[in-house]
């Protein structure tokens, strides 16, 4: 009962932000985007102030087919999308199957998934159903400006040249038939970190990176987190990940490309400290946490996150961070932020 009661007044709390800016108290200013797997979904990122979709999982609804939907049925739902969020921005990510998500009439079997046939590798070698699924999400904006797309598990440069040639194909496949398409914003996943290194190359072909940060944590920590006998090890406040990120940024910044978080990470308080301290922008989560994250942001201070972020980058361990993390937000009473589990405590 106590605990019900606590989730009821922190809940009462966070509605009181639902349609504020997620703005920090020294004005730094965060989009909160939804992630979004069914069109079940899209009702929910609204309602809970989403300001755009910054991950639609194109695969969830391949999941739920008996075979690969059709272009006109691809069609109907990514329009559905996009009409029901403009103007706000909508990204849908390209078909992500393979490694813990795989298509029931698809099947393949492979010794190590997780590093085999997924994301744009699998699109590319099977270019039909990859031109279909891009032709219906361009003919699915058409009338819109709103729309981004974005590629998932990419870890080299002609993966995102190759799918910019089948995008003008498909683009001109599709003005001959009438249609007026405009070149879509074209983004990808930060989550192999091969992507990291590479980011200076792939720039000129994109217009936004996202940062995967569960499958990033999990490959630059080669740690499965859904295998029980190592998933107590698996944590995204690891040093190595932070590190990382501030790499990424810096890189970004440079490269002036826009970088979004789309992973479990940016629903996570801890994390959220940090990552403004290192200057995002725009985090992306289930539409259930939106109103928390808000509330966090809008009481904290950009200036101290930073400062705060100096410290978790000296400490050689994740729990030191998790700690370290867990009494700054006692300190700022925003401790009852936390679940079971977030602190090192
Ligand atoms: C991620 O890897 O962090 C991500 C958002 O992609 P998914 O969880 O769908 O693999
Ligand atoms: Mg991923």
């Amino acid at each position: 009962r106590q605990l019900i009661r606590h989730q009821q007044l922190s809940e009462q709390r966070f509605q009181a932000t639902i349609d504020q800016p997620a703005e920090t108290r020294d004005g730094f200013r965060v989009r909160l985007m939804a992630n979004i797997g069914l069109l079940a979904d899209i009702c929910a990122g609204l309602e809970r102030g989403a300001e755009g979709v910054g991950l639609y999982r194109s695969e969830f609804p391949f999941m739920t087919h008996i075979n690969f939907p059709s272009e006109e049925q691809q069609y109907h739902d990514y329009r559905q999308l996009i009409e029901s969020y403009y103007p706000r921005p909508v990204t849908i990510r390209t078909l992500d199957i393979g490694g813990d998500k795989p298509l029931p009439y698809f099947p393949f079997q492979e010794e190590n998934p997780g590093l085999g046939w997924r994301g744009i590798r699998f699109s590319l070698d099977n270019r039909p159903i990859f031109v279909t699924q891009l032709r219906a999400i361009l003919r699915a904006s058409v009338g819109y400006d709103n729309l981004h797309i974005l590629l998932p598990m990419v870890s080299r440069v002609d993966e995102v040249t190759e799918t910019l040639k089948l995008l003008v194909t498909a683009g001109e496949q599709l003005r001959q038939q009438g249609l007026s398409i405009d070149p879509p914003k074209l983004g990808i996943m930060v989550e192999v970190p091969a992507a990291i290194t590479l980011l200076k190359f792939v720039a000129p072909y994109i217009d936004f990176v996202s940062v995967g940060s569960n499958d990033l944590s999990q490959y630059l920590l080669a740690l499965d987190r859904n295998n029980a006998r190592v998933a107590s090890r698996f944590d995204h406040l690891h040093p190595s990940v932070l590190h990382s990120l501030v790499t990424l940024m810096s890189e970004a910044r440079q490269l002036k490309l826009k970088v979004c978080l789309c992973g479990e990470r940016a629903s996570e308080p801890l994390a959220v400290v940090l990552l403004l301290g290192m200057g995002l922008e725009e985090l992306s989560m289930s539409s259930y946490n939106l109103p928390k994250i808000r509330y966090l942001i809008r009481n904290l201070a950009l200036s101290d996150a930073q400062h705060w972020l100096k410290t978790a980058l000296q400490q050689d361990d994740e729990r030191k961070i998790r700690q370290f993390l867990t009494g700054v937000l006692k300190q700022q009473q925003l401790d009852y932020l936390l679940s079971p589990g977030d602190s090192a405590e």
